[in-house]
């Protein structure tokens, strides 16, 4: 019994039933003990109307009489019976006993005793103590009521006969009462009567109950039934949206009109909602695949739901590979995305950037979760910076070379003076510094052009680069005056290399022409520096005595100078 209307239907049908049930039953058997209490008076009256008739053939003198008026008395409809009884229980009026008292007491035969006389009848025992009872003084009528072969009410009522004035003549006054009238009549006329209006009124009852839950059935179904099966369409209509799945209003009962008017509401609402989020999600869409950066997104148990084309293409693989290998698979380093994603970003522990598919990329993973802290998926952000590495290499070579020469620029050399001052103080290495200037330059300018003393200095870079190590970072430290750092390197190592650079210059013929320099070295610690500014102003000075020495010469910065 899972429908709604089925089970209003059970549990009014058996209510009702119930109700009706019950209140039947009450009405009947108040109406059949209404019916038995009116018969009870009915026959008392009948038994006190009997004990007057008996009185009045009694002192009439004609007692033989008293015989016929019972038997007619039987015949009325009804009555089963009556019967006169002495006080000793014994049916009177059948043997001579009473007539001999009688004649007795009064001393001569006035009363005629009977020819044939019938033996005594004990109806009651003369020891029932109903019968001690009812002919006690104050004894009052006793009803009875037993069942006949068809089961209805037979009822019988013991009268006592009192023994009144106008009786102790014959009688005598020893005793309160004379006798007993018992008297019985059947019900059955009256419970037939009450048993077939019993069956009509059920009859009535059923069809007025079959009428009500039929009644009440189509009530439910119009009222309740069909409101919520509506309800129940629309609800469906909205989970397949189907179409708008309004419910028509005013077609039942003002709960439901009102509960229909807030489900529409509810579901204008939502429609909505649904269609700012398509709209939303439509942008994200177009934001996501129309991105540069690849995207790759996993849901909670860390399948891979989402890859843009940029992910494709900068990782050089379909989406259905990317989705079919795990997420840590990404670049084929599961330990990199593990310990990105741990840290939630690239941080020291991961480098910046990898290369993977003949690019530098930056990878960006992320935890999604929800406002609770519990995870949602991942989200891996791929970005090609290999241009931007380039570039930015690119940059930083020129933010650090010198243009005409290709050497480093001042700006390096003072870095990298920095840097190897610090080095050779900190593990106490040597370090020299070699210092040198163009001979003269001023006046070659003027004699050959500007140009051609470019290329001269373009010639000193070349040669620098020939005769220096690479770690000697060899830079033009300003017009035509340059500056080698050589780590790991002792005075007289220092002098030996100026003194082969200053020979190769001076042997270096550019266009037909040649220069000369003039080289000053300082090295520590063979002299002790402040630093690294002190150790170069120290080898212009030696510069400087090169110069005054008559130039193209090599001079080493000294304590005592
Ligand atoms: P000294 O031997 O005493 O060094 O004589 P000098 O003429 O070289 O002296 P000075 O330092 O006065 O002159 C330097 C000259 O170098 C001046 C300038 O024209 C020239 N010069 C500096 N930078 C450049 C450059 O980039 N290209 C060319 N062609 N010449 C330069
Ligand atoms: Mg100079
Ligand atoms: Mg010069």
């Amino acid at each position: 019994m899972r429908k709604l209307s089925h089970r209003i239907l059970f549990l009014l049908g058996t209510t009702m039933l119930s109700g009706f049930l019950g209140l039947t039953l009450f009405l009947t058997h108040h109406e059949k003990q209404t019916a038995l209490a009116q018969g009870e008076r009915l026959l008392l009256l009948l038994s006190e109307t009997i004990i007057e008739g008996l009185q009045t053939v009694m002192l009439s003198g004609v007692a033989e009489s008293t015989r016929e008026y019972i038997h007619n008395l039987e015949q009325l409809s009804d009555i089963r019976g009556v019967t006169i009884l002495r006080n000793n229980g014994q049916e009177a009026f059948r043997d001579n006993s009473t007539i001999a008292d009688v004649n007795h007491r009064i001393g001569v035969d006035s009363f005629t005793k009977r020819k044939l006389e019938a033996p005594a009848v004990t109806v009651i025992h003369p020891d029932d103590p109903m019968l001690k009872r009812l002919v006690s003084v104050d004894g009052a009528a006793e009803v009875q009521y037993s069942y006949d072969a068809d089961d209805y009410h037979l009822l019988t009522i013991y009268m006592p006969i009192r023994n009144r004035d106008s009786c102790h003549g014959c009688h005598g006054d020893d005793q309160s009462v004379r006798g007993l009238v018992k008297i019985s009549t059947s019900m059955f006329r009256v419970e037939h009567e009450l048993r077939k209006t019993g069956y009509s009124v059920w009859t009535a009852v059923m069809a007025v109950m079959l009428f009500i839950l039929v009644m009440m059935y189509l009530l439910t179904v119009y009222s309740v039934v069909q409101p919520i099966e509506r309800m129940k369409r629309a609800m469906k209509h909205v989970v397949s949206r189907e179409n708008d799945c309004i419910i028509p209003q005013g077609d039942s009962c003002e709960e439901f009109d009102s509960m229909a008017a807030s489900f529409n509401h509810m579901v204008t609402e939502l429609n909505r909602y649904h269609r700012g989020l398509q709209s939303e999600r439509q942008k994200l869409e177009t934001i996501i695949y129309s991105a540069r950066e690849g995207i790759v997104v996993t849901d909670q148990q860390g399948d891979v739901v989402l890859v843009n084309p940029a992910a494709e293409v900068l990782l050089g693989k379909t989406e259905a590979r990317i989705c079919e290998e795990d997420f840590s698979n990404l670049i084929d380093d599961p330990d990199y995305i593990n310990a990105s994603l741990a840290n939630g970003r690239v941080d020291g522990s991961v480098p910046e950037t990898v290369f993977y598919n003949d690019k530098l990329l930056n990878i960006y993973t992320a935890m999604i979760r929800t406002p609770d802290g519990s995870p949602l998926g991942a989200a891996a952000l791929i970005r090609d910076v290999t241009e931007e590495k380039n570039l930015e290499r690119q940059l930083r070579r020129f933010s650090n070379t010198d243009a005409l020469t290709g050497l480093n620029n001042r700006r390096r050399f003072d870095e990298l003076l920095l840097e190897e001052f610090d080095r050779a103080c900190r593990y106490k290495l040597d370090m020299a510094l070699i210092l040198f200037d163009v001979d003269h330059f001023k006046r070659f300018n003027d004699e050959h052009g500007h140009d051609q003393g470019d290329r001269v200095l373009q010639a000193i870079g070349q040669k620098m680069n020939e005769i220096f190590r690479t770690i000697d970072a060899p830079c033009r430290y300003g017009g035509e005056e340059f500056v080698v750092i050589l780590p790991n390197t002792s005075r007289d190592g220092a002098v030996m290399v100026a003194e082969r650079f200053r020979q190769a210059v001076a042997e270096m013929v550019v266009d037909g022409l040649r220069v000369t320099v003039s080289i000053g070295v300082a090295v520590r610690p063979w002299m002790q520096y402040a630093d690294g500014t002190a150790m170069v102003k120290s080898a212009d000075d030696a510069l400087y005595r090169a110069k005054k020495d008559g130039r193209n010469c090599v001079r080493l910065a000294e304590p005592s100078a």
